[in-house]
């Protein structure tokens, strides 16, 4: 049963309704708590970035994250699966391959476009059992002793909510981790991510390409009606010109860079550029405050890890608040979150910047030793079966979620 509801006041208010904030406030759904979800865009805006052109790639774990919620068969309908990995090196031999098959699953992961999953997850989100204040944009943050006040600032006017805990998914460029005095680290790759669908001579039949060559890794992942979704890595000061490339002109050279393993390149779609960065938050907790998402940690796409971890924070996170009274012990539930956290956040932050960094790097001796690396993957079964998990993420899964189990609340 929801409890009764006394308005503005909340239990948890999350703030920032991409596709993380969204994703929280479906997995809260089931619980006796009282959640609000702001946005500085309507959820229909063009501007709202569960709602751009980029298409991503789910993982296993983040499709049990969703089954979990009870939104993945939706989600599925137009989902495309992605049956085996195909990972190379441009100028080396070295190759590696993850399959379902060889993990006795249906599929290694998904590929969704984030405009349909936008869509979904406010579908799940229209019965309005979560308030909503979008457009608003969070001001100001004041302390008081049981409670969080918020004040945000909606067509010119300004509204005071209070929570017990404020959750801040407001993206890559947080205001509620500034107001919350939390640092961040930023290294800046250089790189901008130029995002396209594209159509190829011959069917992807279902596989994923990571492709990793002098200037950045090319990811070529399967979409319907045959298209694949490119992300294209250019260093920053190239970007530009690649924009302007007259189509086959830019076919011709994404074939250079790519080769043919599914034939010439045939059709683009509209491309938009990414500029690419890694920002970690110092911490992820402050005083009933949680960082997640790109709030917490904004990465390179080069291995799809982004929201497929953010959805492992979304899952704790649903979880721990599942196990809460009223009123919530916030300070006992940050701890416990940070601690659950920590080994996940820091492990595929590193496998991810690893990967940019060994793979961007043009020498010719890592070079050799990235071929050789990727043989031996291939070749050795255990090493394999490592990569295969991380990019399944299903290596943590202590939350229920997470074991696309569903929640049920014990507040009272
Ligand atoms: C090219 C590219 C490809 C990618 N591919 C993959 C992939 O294949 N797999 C994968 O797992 N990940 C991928 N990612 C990463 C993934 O897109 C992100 O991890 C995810 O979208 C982050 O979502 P978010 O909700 O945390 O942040 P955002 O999408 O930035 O949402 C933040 C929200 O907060 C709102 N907001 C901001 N400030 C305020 C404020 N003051 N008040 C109110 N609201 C506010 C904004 O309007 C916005 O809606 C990719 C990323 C890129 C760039």
């Amino acid at each position: 049963m929801k409890k009764q509801k006394t308005p503005d006041v909340y239990d948890v208010l999350i703030v920032g309704g991409g596709l993380v904030g969204a994703s929280l406030a479906v997995a809260l759904k089931p619980l006796a708590l009282n959640v609000a979800l702001v946005d500085a865009f309507q959820a229909k805006d063009q501007q709202h970035p569960a709602y751009d052109d980029r298409a991503i790639a789910l993982s296993y774990g983040s499709q049990l994250i969703y089954q979990g919620m009870g939104i993945w068969s939706d989600i599925q309908t137009d989902a495309t699966a992605i049956k085996t990995i195909h990972i190379s090196d441009q100028g080396h031999f070295g190759a590696t391959r993850l399959s379902a098959q060889q993990e006795n699953i249906e599929a290694l992961g998904y590929l969704v476009e984030s405009r349909r999953l936008g869509q979904q997850l406010y579908q799940a989100l229209s019965d309005q059992r979560i308030d909503r204040y979008m457009p608003a944009r969070v001001e100001t943050i004041t302390h008081h002793t049981d409670f969080l006040e918020v004040t945000l600032e909606q067509a010119g006017k300004t509204k005071t909510l209070r929570c017990q805990l404020l959750v801040a998914a407001d993206g890559t460029r947080s205001s509620l981790r500034e107001l919350a005095a939390i640092g961040v680290q930023h290294t800046d790759y250089h790189q901008v991510g130029v995002v396209a669908n594209v159509s190829t001579e011959k069917a992807h039949q279902n596989q994923a390409f990571e492709r990793f060559t002098s200037k950045g890794p090319i990811a070529l992942l399967p979409l319907s009606n045959q298209r694949s979704s490119l992300i294209w890595t250019q260093p920053s000061n190239e970007a530009a010109a690649i924009l302007a490339l007259e189509d086959t002109h830019f076919l011709q050279q994404l074939g250079n860079a790519f080769g043919y393993r599914l034939g010439r390149f045939t059709k683009v779609g509209k491309r938009s550029a990414f500029p690419l960065s890694l920002v970690t938050a110092d911490r992820n907790t402050a005083e009933r405050i949680v960082l997640i998402g790109n709030a917490s940690h904004t990465l390179h796409p080069v291995a799809g890890q982004g929201l497929n971890l953010a959805l492992r924070d979304v899952a704790v996170l649903a979880d721990l608040l599942a196990q809460q009274r009223q009123p919530l012990a916030v300070s006992a539930l940050l701890l416990d979150y940070e601690q659950q956290r920590q080994q996940d956040l820091k492990e595929t932050i590193r496998y991810t910047d690893g990967l940019v960094r060994l793979f961007s790097n043009p020498n010719v001796f890592l070079g050799h030793l990235r071929a050789g690396g990727l043989i031996m993957v291939d070749r050795i079964s255990p090493l394999r079966k490592r990569l295969t998990r991380q990019s399944m993420g299903t290596q943590y899964r202590q939350s229920r979620l997470s074991r696309g189990l569903t929640l049920s609340t014990t507040t009272g």
